[in-house]
């Protein structure tokens, strides 16, 4: 199935300049990038689109995290967009994710993982929402 997903190039990416190596990844899989833009959001707006980790303990610095400079948001299409992505990016922990997998190659730790991608369709839909508002 043609799905929309949403993926995220985290702070600890941007500023190391991996979003052009990152983009070339997703492409030379088959996610083409419908829209994206690079925007800095604010800690309250962090805080609504992890909201639904708002009861873990590692919430609060997620949040401060994500907030803390630029990110590089996209819209990725293709065939099984959401749970390629996922397989693209690789485990939360870049300690246990595949070889080649955006974390494997440039994630510095479980916080500092340098991408975020929608799981579901549901949240997929709401995700892009969430950035892409017309
Ligand atoms: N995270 C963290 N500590 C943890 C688990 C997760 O800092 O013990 C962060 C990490 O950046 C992760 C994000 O919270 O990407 C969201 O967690 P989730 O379990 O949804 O992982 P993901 O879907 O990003 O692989
Ligand atoms: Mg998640």
């Amino acid at each position: 199935m043609i799905e929309k997903t949403l993926s995220i190039i985290k702070p600890d990416a941007v500023e190391r300049n991996l979003v052009d190596e990152i983009k070339k990844i997703f492409t030379e899989n088959n996610l083409n990038i419908k829209d994206s833009k690079k925007i800095h959001i604010s800690k309250e707006e962090a805080a609504e689109f992890y909201k639904v980790h708002q009861s873990k303990p590692f919430y609060d610095a997620l949040c401060s995290y994500l907030s803390s400079g630029p990110i590089f948001v996209m819209i990725l299409e293709g065939k099984n967009a959401i749970s390629e992505n996922r397989r693209i990016m690789g485990a939360t922990n870049p300690k246990d994710a595949d070889p080649n997998t955006i974390r494997k190659l440039y994630g510095i730790s479980i916080d500092k993982n340098s991408v975020h991608g929608s799981d579901s369709l549901d949240n997929a839909k709401k995700e892009i929402n969430f950035f892409f508002k017309n």
